[in-house]
């Protein structure tokens, strides 16, 4: 990465599930510790995270960050928190209102190096904001791939299933409490439920 002027500035690093965001993410990380940058990290306060938590799980590539709420005007929190870091890093974007793209700007103006990991597409191959709004705003986009379950391509969706099953086309986009996996898939083997929609599955409102 390459400063381009003296402001601070957007990098938003997107994909599928499986493609190693968190892993760049924290890579990034790495290199300005060694370079004695000052780095604040955050995480939304998904599975009832609260306080202090870590980015990444896998190998022993953690990073300490601060759960910050992720619904409303809770990513606000995070100008609150803002101390003059030279890198902000915010991981798992997609779960955070569209509140972050504001946030994200007003600490680019301020000088930060502003790092964003999430996915960029629901289960169903849309759109999954913020993400696409701060692919926008951003100076840097890169969007990694994974590799499909099924055919061995490169992968760019995620792939919900239900106690094995496809999603149906109407599940809420984040399901709460329900018995999911998901799967990195390309556009040809990432598949949907359509029709009738199963008994017995939380109803969303999205
Ligand atoms: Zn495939």
């Amino acid at each position: 990465m390459h400063a381009i002027t003296r402001s601070g500035w957007i990098e938003v690093i997107s994909g599928s599930m499986f493609s190693g965001k968190t892993e760049e993410l924290i890579r990034r990380l790495r290199r300005s510790e060694i370079a004695d940058q000052s780095v604040a990290a955050f995480t939304p306060a998904i599975d009832d995270r609260y306080g202090e938590t870590t980015i990444g799980s896998h190998n022993g590539r953690q990073w300490a960050a601060a759960v910050v709420d992720n619904e409303g005007e809770g990513p606000r929190e995070i100008l609150d928190r803002y101390d003059g870091e030279a890198v902000v890093a915010v991981d798992e974007a997609n779960f955070f209102s569209n509140a972050l793209v504001d946030v994200c700007s007003e600490l680019a103006d301020r000088g930060a190096r502003v790092i964003v990991s999430g996915t960029d597409q629901t289960f169903r191959g849309e759109p999954f904001e913020p993400l696409p709004q701060l692919m926008a705003v951003a100076e840097y986009v890169d969007k990694l791939q994974a590799i499909c379950t099924q055919c061995g391509e490169p992968a760019t969706r995620n792939q919900r299933l239900i106690e094995g099953e496809p999603a149906h086309v109407d599940d809420p986009t984040i399901l709460v409490g329900a018995e999911e996996s998901y799967e990195a898939r390309c556009r040809n083997c990432h598949t949907l439920l359509t029709g009738e929609r199963p008994d017995g599955r939380p109803a969303g409102d999205d």
